[in-house]
């Protein structure tokens, strides 16, 4: 049964949806607007105000001054840390409200944004609220009359621009590091997901933060995004998203000398050694790839099993398949919901037909004929490494599984990939573990367990997947100049 949708939320999506620009919430100067839709019912939610060029820069000429302010720049850390908690305050507060307006605007299971997408929004924000007073440079001992100490300065302005499969998750990953050691920040949610990101915004207000230091602004790649990433005072890009767009962004980025981290896309193997404990292994490895519906850039797409365990784990896979609910994520029962949008829903479509064009074996899924965007859990079996399905990033609930016959085998299948982005491996013996996963190019490796994150724990890509690292103390580093200073004595 689907819960009912919060008064609060429908009071929100009555509201005007404006940009969040220097503490304000304001129209787009052209009055541009942008439609958000609903996954599951296809019908429009509301229309929100579409950034463009003027509002870019006005955007980021607020996130300038913000950053150059006395009331920033000289801000007492441990008050930057009280602001972050009081985000993270109210977050919590409206937490039912965030829940149903990401499950609303993506369509992913309210399951998920309790079970992880949430926690870890909110903990981004008390896990660097912790780092702002012991982000320290060093003192450097040199021979003779000198002393040498670092100093960490912030970049300054950050541009940042997220994708539409975690809206308010990756939202908080990106800005919580970046004002924590004090830079200003301007972020372009996805614009097929602006909702949550314009509800924080309320919430960042609320807060307390001074006008300027974390500014809004949903629109268009093409033009908010471009504009973004064009801009001569924008000091830093980060950027979450396909490779593509990664490619070009990196291109672009030269022009203005801009500091740039990426967070690409991928092709995860999740590999499952003979001796795994299946029942451990099936249910890891499905939702390895199915969490999310597939949407997730470090799902495991590609599952490598042995040779002569083949049959028996594809049937596997096939009926844990046959168990799972599909629907509305405001339905507590359903664990896959609709991908994002009639686009994306074409796209992976296409993949599944080409896929036994190509001659694999579709064991079971495909798409569903009902209103709403939905495709089933699919698994491909007889798949070579050629075909397209097996190479390229499909991102939506479609696995292929690969047999293979030895250790060495696997590890060269496993890293026969542009991506690097992130491998799983099932086993009970920890040493092989150990060894394969030192092995494996890949950002992250999870032994006995896939899709974890963790406020604590870097995150990102080898390779195509892209460079630099979300969480831990290393997104630190990515809002970060080292000044090094030399005293003669
Ligand atoms: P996308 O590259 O099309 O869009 C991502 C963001 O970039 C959106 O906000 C979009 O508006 C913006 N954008 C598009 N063109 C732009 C341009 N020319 N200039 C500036 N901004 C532009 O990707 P998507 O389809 O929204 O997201 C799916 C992709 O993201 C997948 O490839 C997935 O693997 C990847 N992803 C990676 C991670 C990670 O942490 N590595 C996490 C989530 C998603």
């Amino acid at each position: 049964m689907e819960i009912d949708v919060l008064p609060e939320v429908k009071d929100f999506l009555k509201q005007e949806q404006l940009l969040f620009i220097d503490g304000e919430f304001q129209k787009s100067v052209n009055g541009s607007m942008l439609p958000v839709v609903n996954p599951a019912t296809e019908q429009e939610l509301c229309d929100v105000h579409a950034a463009e060029q003027e509002d870019v820069d006005a955007a980021v000429k607020a996130a300038r001054r913000s950053f150059e302010s006395e009331e920033w720049a000289s801000m007492d850390a441990r008050v930057r840390a009280k602001l972050m908690n009081n985000l993270a305050d109210l977050l919590e507060r409206d937490i039912d409200i965030l829940a149903q307006l990401d499950t609303l605007n993506n369509g992913k299971p309210l399951s998920e944004m309790y079970g992880s997408d949430l926690p870890n929004a909110i903990e981004q924000f008390r896990y660097y609220a912790g780092w702002t007073t012991k982000w320290t440079g060093q003192t450097i001992p040199i021979a003779g009359e000198f002393f040498n100490y670092t100093r960490h300065e912030p970049v300054g302005v950050a541009g940042q621009i997220i994708p539409w499969n975690f809206p308010l998750m990756m939202a908080c990953w990106k800005i919580a590091p970046a004002i924590a050691v004090g830079c200003t920040v301007v972020l372009k949610p996805a614009e097929q997901t602006p909702l949550s990101a314009l509800y924080l915004a309320k919430l960042v207000q609320e807060a307390g933060f001074p006008k300027g230091v974390i500014n809004i602004i949903p629109g268009l790649g093409k033009t908010a995004g471009q504009a973004l990433i064009e801009h001569e005072d924008v000091d830093k890009i980060a950027f979450t998203g396909s490779s593509k767009t990664g490619q070009h962004i990196m291109k672009m980025a030269a022009d203005t000398f801009k500091r740039l981290t990426l967070e690409l896309g991928g092709k995860s193997p999740n590999i499952i050694m003979p001796d795994a404990d299946l029942d451990k292994a099936i249910p890891g490895v499905f939702y390895g790839i199915m969490a999310n519906k597939g949407e997730i850039c470090c799902a495991g797409s590609r599952v490598f099993v042995p040779e002569n365990q083949y049959e028996d784990i594809v049937d596997k896979m096939v009926e844990f398949a046959e168990t799972v609910n599909i629907g509305s994520g405001l339905d507590e029962e359903n664990v896959i919901g609709p991908l994002i949008s009639k686009q994306q829903f074409n796209q992976v479509a296409s993949y599944i037909e080409e896929g036994m064009a190509e001659g694999a074996e579709k064991a079971c899924g495909g798409v569903l004929d009902r209103e709403g965007y939905y495709i089933q859990p699919t698994v491909f079996k007889n798949v070579t490494e050629e075909m397209q399905i097996a190479k390229e990033e499909i991102f939506g609930p479609v696995v292929v599984v690969l047999p293979y016959t030895s250790e060495e085998e696997v590890i060269q299948k496993a890293n026969n990939t542009p991506y690097g982005l992130a491998a799983g491996i099932w086993t009970e013996n920890i040493r092989s573990a150990h060894k394969i996963a030192h092995r494996l190019k890949a950002g992250t490796v999870w032994v006995n367990s896939y899709n974890l994150t963790d406020p604590a724990t870097p995150f990102g890509g080898f390779k195509a997947s892209g460079f630099g690292r979300e969480m831990g103390s290393y997104a630190l580093n990515n809002y970060t100049e080292v000044k090094s200073v030399w005293i003669n004595l």
